[in-house]
């Protein structure tokens, strides 16, 4: 008889099937994440004056890590611009000292940003965190879950039909791809 013929092993399937249900929500709720901190990308993006916050917040989105630390370093190229009062050219804030004209710049003369882009900053950064706090918590979760199922069944294996761990693995195998 096989492993996964015994009455032991297949009355364990609903373990399995919760198991499988398990990661599923997991895997969903990853995915919601990682929707929350792209969502707040694209808030962050727009408030520092990105060109293209749609792209980047698709980018991260789909792409996941690589072009979102790209965003990273990207982040603050385009930030709030003013004209220096000395030389009118274009200058980020917070600048102490103009580059173009070495004048000092006096912050009363650098007139206010629109509170607009303050808040678009605001609210992408506490979404990118609270995104990228799920995300890790189900990541977490996931591997816990899984660290945990597996020797529960291995565990149960073992004890129910005495096997090596060996021929756990191939019985495990072979509950999925017989
Ligand atoms: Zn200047």
């Amino acid at each position: 008889m096989l492993p996964y013929e015994s009455q032991a092993v297949q009355g364990n399937f609903a373990a399995v099937g919760i198991f499988i249900i398990v990661i599923l929500v997991l895997c969903v709720l990853e995915i919601v994440a990682w929707v929350v901190f792209s969502f707040g990308l694209y808030k962050d993006a727009e408030g520092n004056y990105n060109q293209n916050p749609l792209m980047w917040a698709l980018l991260s989105g789909f792409l996941g890590l690589i072009p979102t630390i790209i965003y990273f370093c990207v982040r603050t190229k385009n930030s709030y611009r003013f004209a220096c009062p000395h030389c009118r050219n274009p200058l980020q804030v917070p600048t102490p000292v103009c580059p173009f004209c070495r004048n000092a710049i006096d912050s009363s003369a650098i007139p206010p940003e629109n509170p607009a882009y303050v808040e678009l900053r605001r609210k992408g950064k506490n979404q990118m965190i609270t995104g990228a706090i799920l995300y890790g918590l189900t990541i977490i979760l996931t591997i816990v879950f899984t660290v945990v199922f597996s020797f529960w069944f291995a565990a149960f294996i073992n004890a129910e039909i005495g096997m090596n761990s060996y021929s756990y693995w191939n019985s495990s195998l072979s509950l999925f791809f017989r």
